[in-house]
């Protein structure tokens, strides 16, 4: 294992998107307490939606964290429909995702509104997984790293190097997600060794130190090869944290890497 991933805890994030009931709930927090061992080397987390935290929270077994997937950018007041990072804190979630692909295309949300959500859970103590990525056309034009670094840039401009490391990022290429197609893990690599060479410019201790997840129909089969590289710090799970089988299947990777195995 290389000297820099001792410094960084594998994460594995299963977002579930609009998926789940109360039965889901029940029967995957069921699961996890069964499957998760009590001390783990590395960490995990569900996004499950707004309505389903509470009973996420309730339910978890206590080494599982905790987040939504998304924040307002206010702090509260009238702003029908959306939900603060205060309330999200209140509730006892750990994490939050910012800018997820799904919500920058879906509801137009700009790298300027992404930075303040991204703000709004630092100050709330949350820490919040800034999701950044490019299209296949931009990729397929030679813009993947400009897209990615003006991505994360945006936040950097807002909150600084020291408030940008109480976060986690994740490389998320939006032809990779909910399609069945991976970046290859050298593809992984070659754009999280860019994000991290970028912030060792500025600062190379909080470079190192950060985590870098990729997402991206990330699955058991694939997961220990993309963990095992350099810069990935593990995995943001979409249609693989659905079922306990296929995220275990995931987790048990991320275990065996960081017990060197
Ligand atoms: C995601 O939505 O963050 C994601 C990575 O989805 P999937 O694993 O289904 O590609």
């Amino acid at each position: 294992m290389s000297e820099a991933m001792l410094e960084r805890r594998l994460l594995v994030a299963g977002n579930w998107k609009m998926h789940g009931s109360k039965i889901f709930v029940q029967e995957m927090m069921a699961a996890l307490q069964t499957e998760l061992p009590a001390a783990m080397a590395y960490d995990v987390a569900v996004f499950p939606t707004y309505i389903h935290l509470y009973d996420v929270i309730q339910q978890k077994p206590a080494q599982l964290l905790c987040g939504a997937q998304n924040l307002s950018e206010h702090d509260d007041g009238a702003v029908t429909g959306e939900v603060s990072a205060a309330m999200l804190a209140d509730l006892g979630c750990d994490m939050v995702l910012v800018g997820h692909s799904e919500r920058r295309v879906m509801h137009r949300e700009s790298n300027e509104e992404v930075a303040l959500k991204f703000r709004q859970a630092i100050q709330h103590q949350l820490t919040p997984v800034l999701c950044v990525g490019e299209s296949l056309v931009e990729r397929q034009s030679g813009q993947a790293f400009d897209v990615v670094w003006a991505q994360i840039n945006a936040v950097l401009g807002l909150v600084g190097m020291e408030q940008l490391a109480q976060g986690v990022l994740a490389y998320e290429p939006v032809w990779a997600i909910g399609t069945g197609e991976t970046a290859t893990a050298e593809q992984a690599q070659e754009v999280h060794q860019y994000i991290r060479s970028q912030l060792a410019a500025i600062d190379d201790t909080i470079a190192r130190r950060i985590r870098i997840l990729y997402g991206g129909s990330c699955k058991g089969s694939n997961a220990f090869e993309l963990f095992s590289m350099p810069d990935v710090d593990g995995g943001l799970i979409g249609g693989a944290s659905l079922t306990a089988q296929d995220f275990m299947a995931i987790c048990h990777q991320a275990d065996k890497l960081s017990q060197g195995v």
